[in-house]
């Protein structure tokens, strides 16, 4: 399942940089998870990294986005081909060639 981030976060910022996925970002008041991206470090860690850095605990389960361990890692290589592709995409533009 994805997790998400109740209104009892009180902006502290340290869990955005531990995301492995990306999915944490600045809401309108507090910080928010996107629920496409979360795996629940499904594929990067053992333990959600979020939750174990968060000091107020407020990271619960997002009961919307009820997903089994093995969607979590169809997820995760969804998110890794979309990197990849990303990253590998350079090359429609490529480097900038001189004008004669
Ligand atoms: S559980 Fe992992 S993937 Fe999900 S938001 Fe937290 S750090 Fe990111
Ligand atoms: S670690 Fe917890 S309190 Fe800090 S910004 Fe993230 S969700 Fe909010």
């Amino acid at each position: 399942m994805a997790l998400m981030i109740t209104d009892e976060c009180i902006n502290c910022d340290v869990c955005e940089p531990e995301c492995p996925n990306d999915a944490i970002y600045m809401g309108t008041e507090i910080y928010e998870i996107d629920p496409h991206k979360c795996t629940e470090c499904v594929g990067h860690f053992d333990e959600p990294q979020c939750v174990q850095i968060c000091p107020v605990a407020c990271i619960p389960i997002n009961p919307e986005h009820a997903e089994s361990r093995e969607t979590l890692w169809q997820k995760f290589e969804r998110l890794t081909a979309d990197k990849a592709a990303a990253q590998g995409g350079g090359t429609e533009s490529g480097p900038p060639v001189a004008a004669s």
